[in-house]
C-alpha cells in the first residue's frame, strides 16, 4: 500500500531543492506526496533559522498539525512526526524532549538516510535520529525526471560554508563548504534542459567560492579536470553556459569578498546568463562589517558594484541588509542607508537583528532596543521603496523576457513569471503558455512586480 508523505518547507532555495530530495528519497520507501496533512503517514517539517524563533515555531507546528489529526481521525494512531533542516541539526536530540511526537530527527547532511530512519520507525524504534556533520559528506545526487519543481530547477554546487559570520548559524548547520564536481553539475544542467527546464538557479551558501576552499572528494571528485581552486566559479559559470543548452541561467548567493570581475564579464558574454546579481552586504558601516567578521569593507563592496554596474549587460542587484547588529550608532546605520542608496537595490531583504544560539555574536550584549531596531528597519525600508520605485520604473515601456509559471494568485485571466532579471511579471495570457519563454510589454510599476501584455 502507498503511504502518504506530508512535506512542509519553510526558508530558502535550498530547503525548497533539498525538499525534492526527501520527498525522492522517501519515494523509493514506497511514500507518495500529499498535500494533505491529516491524510499523511509520515509529516516532515524542512525548517528554518533565518528567522528568529524558528525552533520554538517548530513545536507549536507539530502541536497544531497532532490536533489537526486527533480531530479528524480520533481513532487512528498517530503518524510520524519529523523534523529536518537547520533547526534539526542544531536543536539535535533536544528535540525529542521537548516535544514526545516528534520521532525522527534529520541533519542536513542525512537525506540520504532517510529511507534506512523511516523503515526503523515503522520497525517499532521509538525514535531515530543522524545528525552527523562530516567535511566530506556525499552529495545528494537528484535526477531531472524526478524533480518536484517545474520549469525552473535547482542544482546544488557548494553546500555548506567556512565563512564563519558572526551572527550567522550556517557553518554550523551546513557544516564546512565543499564543492561539487563540475561535471557532475554541467550534466545535471545538461539533462534538465533536456527534460524541457528552461531555467535552472545554481545553489550555494557562498557560490562564488566554488572550487576555493572545499574539499573535492566522493561523488564530489571529477577526476579527470577539477583540481582544488582551478574551477573557479566563474569557469563553472562559463561550462554551464556553453554547455547546457539551457535558455536561462542563475545563480545565488554570491558573498562580497569571493566576488569577482570575472564573473561579471562571462555574464557578459553569454546570452544564457541573466542579468541578476544577489550580493548581501549586511551593513554599510566598517565598524560593524568587522564585528560581523565579513572579511570585506564598505569600499571593497561598493567597488565591486561599480563592476556589476559597468557591465555591458543591464545586470540587476539584489541584496540582504541587517539593522540593529550589537553596538550599530546611528552613524553606523547612516552609513547602511548610503550604501543602500549609492548600490540602488532592485530588491532588499532587511532583517531586524537577533541572536541566533551558538553564533559568536549571540555571545555580544544585544544593545540596541527593539523599537530603534523597529525604527531603523523602517527608515531603510522607505528609503528602498523609493529606490525600488525608480528601479521598477524603469521597466516601463520596455519589453522583457519572461518564463510563464503558472496562473497568477490575483487574477484568473492573467499569468505570472519572472524576468531574466528576477522580477515578478503579471500579464494576461492564455494558460498553454506556462511554461515557455514569452516577451511582455510592461505598462505599469508596482512596488515588487510589473505588469503588461504580450507582444
Ligand atoms: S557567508 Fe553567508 S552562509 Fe556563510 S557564514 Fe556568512 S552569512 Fe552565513
Amino acid at each position: 500500500m502507498t503511504k502518504k508523505l506530508y512535506l512542509e518547507t519553510h526558508g530558502c532555495q535550498m530547503n525548497v531543492h533539498d525538499s525534492e530530495k526527501a520527498s525522492y528519497a522517501l519515494a523509493g520507501a514506497g511514500y507518495e506526496l500529499t498535500s494533505i496533512p491529516t491524510e499523511a503517514d509520515l509529516i516532515l517539517l524542512n525548517t528554518c533559522m533565518v528567522r528568529e524563533k524558528a525552533a520554538r515555531k517548530v513545536y507549536s507546528r507539530i502541536g497544531e498539525l497532532k490536533r489537526q489529526h486527533v480531530e479528524k481521525s480520533p481513532s487512528t494512531g498517530l503518524p510520524i512526526f519529523g523534523v529536518m533542516g537547520c533547526v534539526a541539526q542544531a536543536e539535535a536530540d533536544r528535540m525529542f524532549d521537548r516535544n514526545k511526537d516528534i520521532r525522527l530527527v534529520l541533519g542536513t547532511q542525512a537525506i540520504g538516510k532517510l529511507p534506512e530512519l523511516v523503515s526503523q520507525l515503522e520497525d517499532g524504534f521509538s525514535r531515530a535520529i543522524d545528525i552527523r556533520l562530516t567535511k566530506n559528506a556525499e552529495f545528494f545526487e537528484l535526477d531531472a525526471d524526478v524533480r518536484k519543481t517545474e520549469h525552473v530547477a535547482f542544482i546544488t554546487i557548494t553546500e555548506g560554508c567556512n565563512k564563519f559570520c558572526s551572527f550567522c548559524i550556517v557553518p554550523f548547520t551546513r557544516g564546512r563548504e565543499r564543492s561539487r564536481s563540475a561535471d557532475k553539475i554541467v550534466a545535471e544542467a545538461k539533462s534538465l534542459a533536456e527534460h524541457g527546464f528552461k531555467e535552472v538557479h545554481l545553489l550555494g551558501q557562498n557560490v562564488n567560492s566554488y572550487g576555493l576552499s572545499g574539499l573535492y572528494h566522493g561523488n564530489s571528485v571529477n577526476e579527470e579536470a577539477d583540481v582544488l581552486g582551478e574551477v573557479t566559479f566563474a569557469k563553472l559559470l562559463e561550462r554551464v553556459a556553453k554547455e547546457s543548452g539551457l535558455p536561462r541561467i542563475k545563480f545565488t548567493t554570491s558573498y562580497p569578498r569571493d566576488f569577482d570581475e570575472q564573473i561579471v564579464k562571462v555574464i557578459d558574454e553569454h546570452e544564457n546568463l541573466c542579468e541578476w546579481i544577489h550580493l548581501p552586504a549586511q551593513s554599510g558601516s566598517n565598524r560593524i562589517l568587522r564585528a560581523m567578521r565579513r572579511g570585506y569593507t564598505r569600499e571593497e563592496y561598493l567597488h565591486k558594484i561599480a563592476a556589476i554596474k559597468n557591465a555591458k549587460k543591464d545586470l540587476a542587484i539584489t541584496g540582504d541588509m541587517i539593522v540593529g547588529f550589537p553596538g550599530e550608532t546611528e552613524e553606523d546605520f547612516n552609513e547602511t542607508l548610503s550604501l543602500a542608496a549609492e548600490t540602488e537595490y532592485d530588491g532588499l531583504y532587511i532583517f531586524k537583528y537577533s541572536p541566533r544560539p551558538n553564533t559568536p555574536a549571540a555571545a555580544y550584549t544585544d544593545s540596541i532596543p527593539e523599537e530603534v531596531k523597529t525604527e531603523r528597519f523602517l527608515k531603510l525600508q522607505e528609503l528602498q521603496m523609493r529606490i525600488q520605485a525608480q528601479r521598477y520604473g524603469r521597466y516601463v515601456n520596455r519589453t522583457v523576457e519572461v518564463l510563464v509559471e503558472g496562473e497568477s494568485a490575483r487574477s484568473p485571466e492573467d499569468c505570472f513569471g519572472h524576468t531574466r532579471c528576477n522580477k515578478v511579471v503579471n500579464f494576461p495570457a492564455p494558460k498553454h503558455l506556462i511554461g515557455s519563454l514569452v516577451n511582455v510589454k510592461v505598462t505599469q510599476a508596482k512596488n515588487h512586480s510589473l505588469y503588461g501584455h504580450l507582444v
